[in-house]
């Protein structure tokens, strides 16, 4: 089976954590200290505070900022619903907004349109733009917009480590961003996440409330506020570490792989059977996913590839297209994606036989009258 991901541990790294684990110190230890220095020194931003998922970092992101009540925030309607679900759990409203069609990630188009024409009754505070699949958002117009109008920024950067807009490293644009460790993403220590900010008071903030809300003054444990325990485990932090020292090798690969399988599937793209995404500069590619036509069952698509020992999947949810978020906008482009992305097999050790293998089958399926849609 060629599966959709697979995570990438070498023997080095697992023999990290063995010996963390036979040292003793699981929690608070040096590897979590050494790995936050590190994050912050490979992002180019002067604070970084590891938590146990991507998650919990945009949790305490977003209740770091003592938005109060009334609030609105702006999400994207084309992402992993956690970036919604932490808005909705601190009482906020949820306003989407749609995507690009090209790259996946939030239209500035669009989301000047949400701002300008925005009646309330709640107040918009926030941005929470997502790098979708590791593609950077047009930062440039978005922190443009975020000054104009006094809004927060929460990057979630969850799938996009290592992905760089205007030669910086995406996260570091807003006031905080966030990142996840999860074995779907690019580096993985389990479960696990992180938030990074040049404020060292949102620093502070965010290490309580990733603590129990204490604050350590002259040695002495205070309890200032309520928090959680969302810290990262000592092993987790070392297998972070040796990865985190492989990851501009990994982008590279993905790269390389990522830009075969769009040579291989030009000439379908051409002639309007399924849709690339457009390679924009800086992209991290966490994962790679194309849209099939209309005409198509993405089921059907599916479970042809899985007859040829192919793993496929959605790529991501469209928050208005969900239960739970259907009283939310409207987004055509976002219900589309939702509906006929198709996320490819996308790893390190993949070779390009396999890229081979996984597009002469795509080809084959989208010829075949089998996987049309019956509607
Ligand atoms: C993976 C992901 C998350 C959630 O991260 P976890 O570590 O699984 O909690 C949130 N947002 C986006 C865009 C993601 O890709």
């Amino acid at each position: 089976m060629i599966k959709l991901s697979k995570p990438h541990i070498d023997d080095a790294s697992i023999n990290s954590v063995i010996e963390v684990l036979r040292s003793g110190q699981l929690v608070h230890g040096n590897e979590c200290a050494s790995f936050e220095i590190e994050i912050a020194k490979y992002l180019g931003c002067k604070e970084c505070v590891l938590v146990s998922s991507g998650t919990a970092a945009l949790h305490i992101a977003l209740q770091s900022l003592d938005l109060g009540t009334n609030t609105a925030i702006i999400v994207p309607d084309f992402t992993f619903p956690a970036t919604a679900n932490v808005v909705a759990l601190q009482n906020f409203r949820v306003v989407n907004v749609d995507v690009n069609l090209n790259n996946y990630t939030i239209s500035i188009d669009a989301l000047k349109n949400v701002i300008e024409n925005w009646r309330g009754p709640e107040k918009i505070k926030a941005i929470m733009p997502v790098h979708e699949f590791g593609c950077p958002v047009d930062m440039e117009c978005l922190m443009n917009l975020s000054k104009e109008y006094e809004l927060y920024v929460i990057e979630d950067a969850a799938c996009a480590i290592g992905c760089i807009y205007n030669n910086k490293k995406i996260g570091t644009f807003g006031d905080m961003g966030c990142f996840s460790f999860h074995p779907r993403k690019t580096i993985t220590t389990g479960e696990g996440g992180a938030i990074v900010t040049n404020d060292d008071k949102l620093a502070d903030k965010v290490r309580r409330l990733r603590n129990h809300g204490i604050d350590y003054k002259n040695n002495k444990i205070n309890f200032v506020e309520p928090g959680w325990n969302y810290r990262l485990t000592n092993f987790q932090a070392a297998l972070g570490r040796r990865q985190l020292a492989d990851l501009d090798n990994r982008i590279q690969r993905r790269s390389e792989l990522t830009r075969y399988y769009c040579e291989l599937l030009e000439s379908v793209h051409k002639s309007g059977y399924i849709h690339l995404p457009e390679l924009i500069n800086g992209h991290s590619f966490q994962t790679f996913m194309i849209v099939l036509d209309e005409r198509y069952s993405r089921n059907k698509v599916i479970n042809f590839l899985k007859d040829k020992m192919i793993e496929s999947n959605l790529g991501a949810h469209s928050l208005h297209s969900l239960q739970i978020y259907n009283n939310t906008n409207y987004c055509p482009v976002g219900g589309f994606l939702y509906r006929q992305g198709l996320a490819l097999p996308l790893y390190e050790q993949m070779t390009k036989e396999d890229v081979q293998y996984v597009c002469n089958n795509l080809v084959e399926c989208l010829y075949s009258d089998e996987v049309l849609s019956n509607e």
